[in-house]
């Protein structure tokens, strides 16, 4: 792991980069989740959710650049929550349509 300001390396008990100061990464990977936004999105048309995931995913990102890893941590939970419900509802939609097309079809009962 190396600072992610002026790239020195950092041992994982380091909370803050000996040489620079800025605040280091937290233990454990960060995800922006930035992948999982996309795919819902464009895959299922999840874009009521998905855009704000998107959103939160690239704030994470930048958030995490910036050493605002609370704050990176906060909106990587808000992009994976976006994106997991969003998906979740777009599903449900998806499988009802599908449902109502398929009685339709059967001239119903
Ligand atoms: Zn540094």
């Amino acid at each position: 792991m190396n600072c992610l300001s002026c790239g020195r390396e950092l041992s994982p008990e380091n909370k803050f980069c000996p040489s620079c100061g800025a605040a280091a990464p937290p233990p454990g990977r960060l995800k922006s989740h930035m992948t999982l936004a996309v795919l819902t999105t464009v895959l299922l048309g999840n874009w009521i959710f998905g855009i704000p995931a998107v959103v939160f995913a690239r704030e994470c990102e930048l958030a995490a650049e910036s050493g605002l890893f609370a704050a990176a941590r906060r909106f990587s939970r808000r992009a994976l929550t976006f994106s997991l419900v969003g998906g979740a509802l777009c599903v449900a939609l998806w499988a009802f349509l599908g449902l109502m097309r398929f009685l339709g079809q059967g001239g119903g009962f």
